[in-house]
C-alpha cells in the first residue's frame, strides 16, 4: 500500500464524503481514511427493532458526561458517517442566521461570511444531494433575492392525512411548507425510482442506497477515479507535526500502526471527532493539542435543544407511510409570535410502535404502543442552543472523552413547544406527549472548532485551514460559530464544496489545473 498522497481526508460523512467527491476530478492522489466500515445490504437495515431498539450500526464509544457517568452517544462510525442513518432533511441556514441573532438568553453571534458566500455552495449541494423541496413556500426564507434557481426536483407528496394536517395548519393561521428532502425519487419513473417513499427511512440505513447520503453522493462517486483511495478499518489515533506541518497522519489499521503523508490533511471526524482527534495529538510544540494556541478546540459545542412530539388525535388514525415531508418555520425568526427567534419544527418518519417504545417506561403494554403509534403524527421540535466556551469536549488525564454540556437558551424551546401545542390542540390533537432528547443524542453536533479571521478565538481562517498550521484542515461540523436551529447537513456540505473550491486553487497554484465548481457539480451524479 502507497503511504505518500497530495491530500488525506479523514472521515467519510457529510464533510469528508462530500470533500472526497469534490476533489476526486483534480487528478490529486487522494487517500481517504474511516475508522468504519460499509454498513451492508441487508434486512436489518428496515427493522425498527435493529435500529431503534438494538441500536444496530452505532458505534460501541463510551464517553463521559458532565458528572464524569459514561453514556452511549448516538455516533455511527460507518462510510458515509452519520448520513448513512440520518432523517435527509436538507435545508439552508437563513440569511438572518449568519447574522448576530439576539435571542431570549443571549445572542448566537455572526459568521464572518454571509449567506450570499454560501449561496452558490447551497445550490451545488442541492443538486449533489437531490434535493426534493419548493421554494417561496417556506416563510422564514426571508432573503429569495439571493436565490435565483428552484430546487432540483419538486416536492415530495404529502400522504392524505398529512395534507389534512398541512390545511388544518393552514386555517389555525401557520404556513406549514414541504421538508426540503434529499432522496432520489422520481415519481414521473416509478420503475426508474430507486426510492420508494418506504416507511423505514429515518433514523434507518437505506436499503436501496436511495438516500442521499455521503456514501451514495460522495464516495461512490470519488471512488470512479483511480486517482481516489479509500481505507475502511482505520481509526485516525493521532496526526503527528513539525511546526507549522503536519508530517504524518497514524492510523491504525487491523490493529497495526500505520504512516501515512501527504500535502494536505483534511479531518472530517464530526465536530466531536476531530475535536478529539487535535486534542490528542498535542506535542511539546503544541502542548494543548494541535491548532489549540488560543484554547479554542473543544469549545462551543452545540447540539440543538430537541423535543419530539406525539401529537396523538384520538379518532382520525394516521396510516401514513412516508411522514418526513411538512415542516413549520413560523416561529423561526422574532415576529408578532415571539421578540426572539423560537426555532424550527418538521415532521419525523412515522414512528412504528417500536421506534416509539425507548421514548416510553418500560410498563407501558405493547397493545397501547401500537394504539398511540397508529394514531399520532409525529414531530421534531429544535430550538438553537448557543455557543458557551464552557459547553466543550475534552479529555480526561486518562484520555477518555468528556462532553461538559449544559443546555442553554431553553426559554426559546419552551416557548416553541407551547406556541406550536398549542396550535396542534386547536386542530384536534388533544393529547400531546413529549419526549426531551437526552446528551446522548448528539445528532446536530457541531461548532468545536469555529471559523473566523482572529486567531484568539477561532480554531480555523475563514478557509477551515488552522490558523496554526499550513496543511491541516477541517471540514465536517466542527467550522459553525453558531448552530441556526436548522438541520446541519445541508451547510456542512455546502461548506466542504466552498473549501474544496480553495482547495483546487491552493494546489493549482502547485501546477494543477483548477476546476470549474459548476462543471464539477452540474453533472448528474
Ligand atoms: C438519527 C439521525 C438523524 C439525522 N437527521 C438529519 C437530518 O434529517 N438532516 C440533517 O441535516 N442532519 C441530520 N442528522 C445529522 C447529520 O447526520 C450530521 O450533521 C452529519 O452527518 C455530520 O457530518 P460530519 O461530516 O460533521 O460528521 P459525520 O457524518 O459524523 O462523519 C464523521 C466520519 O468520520 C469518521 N471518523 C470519526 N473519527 C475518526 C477517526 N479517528 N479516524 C477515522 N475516521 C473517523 C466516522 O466514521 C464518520 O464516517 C441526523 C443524525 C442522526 C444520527
Ligand atoms: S424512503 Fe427512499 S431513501 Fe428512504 S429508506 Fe425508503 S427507499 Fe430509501
Amino acid at each position: 500500500m502507497q503511504e505518500n498522497y497530495d491530500v488525506i481526508i479523514i472521515g467519510t460523512g457529510a464533510g469528508g464524503g462530500t470533500m472526497a467527491y469534490a476533489l476526486a476530478e483534480t487528478g490529486k492522489r487522494i487517500l481517504v481514511l474511516d475508522r468504519g466500515e460499509y454498513i451492508p445490504r441487508e434486512k436489518a437495515n428496515w427493522s425498527p427493532e435493529a435500529a431503534y431498539i438494538q441500536g444496530a450500526y452505532r458505534s460501541s464509544d463510551r464517553w463521559l458526561d458532565p458528572t464524569g457517568d459514561a453514556f452511549e452517544p448516538n455516533q455511527y462510525h460507518r462510510v458515509g458517517g452519520g448520513t448513512k442513518i440520518y432523517g435527509a432533511a436538507l435545508l439552508r441556514m437563513r440569511a438572518e442566521d449568519f447574522g448576530n441573532l439576539q435571542h431570549y438568553e443571549g445572542s448566537s453571534p455572526a459568521w464572518e461570511l454571509g449567506y450570499s458566500d454560501f449561496a452558490p455552495y447551497y445550490a451545488a449541494a442541492e443538486r449533489l444531494y437531490k434535493v426534493h423541496g419548493q421554494r417561496q413556500t417556506d416563510p422564514s426564507e426571508t432573503n429569495t433575492a439571493e436565490i435565483t434557481d428552484g430546487y432540483p426536483a419538486a416536492p415530495l407528496p404529502h400522504s392524505d392525512r398529512i395534507q389534512q394536517v398541512a390545511t388544518q395548519l393552514q386555517r389555525a393561521g401557520l404556513q406549514p411548507f414541504p421538508l426540503p428532502m434529499g432522496v432520489d425519487y422520481d415519481p414521473g419513473n416509478q420503475q426508474r425510482s430507486p426510492c420508494i417513499l418506504c416507511d423505514t427511512c429515518d433514523g434507518y440505513a437505506c436499503l436501496l442506497n436511495a438516500k442521499a447520503d455521503a456514501q451514495t453522493c460522495g464516495i461512490d462517486l470519488a471512488l470512479r477515479y483511480a486517482n481516489v483511495t479509500l481505507m475502511t478499518g482505520a481509526k485516525v489515533e493521532r496526526l503527528h507535526s513539525a511546526g507549522r506541518q503536519i508530517t504524518a497522519v497514524e492510523a491504525r489499521v487491523n490493529g497495526q500502526v500505520k504512516l501515512f503523508r501527504a500535502e494536505i490533511v483534511i479531518a472530517a471526524c464530526g465536530a466531536i471527532g476531530s475535536a478529539d482527534l487535535l486534542l490528542r495529538s498535542a506535542t511539546d510544540e503544541h502542548p494543548n493539542g494541535l491548532a489549540n494556541g488560543s484554547d479554542q478546540v473543544g469549545r462551543n459545542l452545540m447540539r440543538h435543544n430537541v423535543t419530539k412530539l406525539y401529537a396523538i388525535d384520538l379518532k382520525t388514525p394516521n396510516p401514513t407511510v412516508f411522514q418526513k415531508t411538512l415542516a413549520v418555520n413560523d416561529f423561526y425568526l422574532a415576529s408578532e409570535r415571539s421578540p426572539y427567534p423560537l426555532g424550527h419544527v418538521h415532521l419525523m418518519g412515522k414512528h412504528k410502535w417500536q421506534m416509539m417504545q425507548p421514548d416510553f417506561p418500560k410498563l407501558v403494554p405493547q397493545p397501547l404502543l401500537k394504539w398511540l403509534s397508529a394514531h399520532s403524527v409525529d414531530w421534531w421540535m429544535q430550538s438553537e442552543d448557543l455557543p458557551e466556551a464552557n459547553n466543550r469536549v475534552r479529555l480526561t488525564a486518562q484520555g477518555q472523552v468528556q462532553i461538559d454540556y449544559r443546555p442553554n437558551n431553553l426559554k426559546a424551546h419552551q416557548e416553541l413547544k407551547r406556541q406550536f401545542k398549542q396550535v396542534l390542540r386547536q386542530i384536534g390533537f388533544p393529547l400531546l406527549l413529549e419526549v426531551p432528547m437526552p446528551l446522548k443524542v448528539l445528532n446536530h453536533q457541531c461548532g468545536t472548532c469555529r471559523f473566523g479571521t482572529d486567531p484568539a478565538n477561532s480554531v480555523l481562517d475563514l478557509n477551515c485551514k488552522a490558523h496554526e498550521l499550513d496543511n491541516l484542515y477541517v471540514v465536517d461540523a466542527s467550522f459553525f460559530p453558531s448552530a441556526s436551529a436548522i438541520n446541519p447537513t445541508l451547510t456542512i456540505v455546502a461548506n466542504a464544496l466552498r473549501v474544496a473550491d480553495h482547495l483546487k486553487q491552493r494546489m493549482a497554484g502547485k501546477g494543477q489545473e483548477s476546476l470549474n465548481l459548476q462543471d464539477a457539480f452540474g453533472i448528474d451524479g
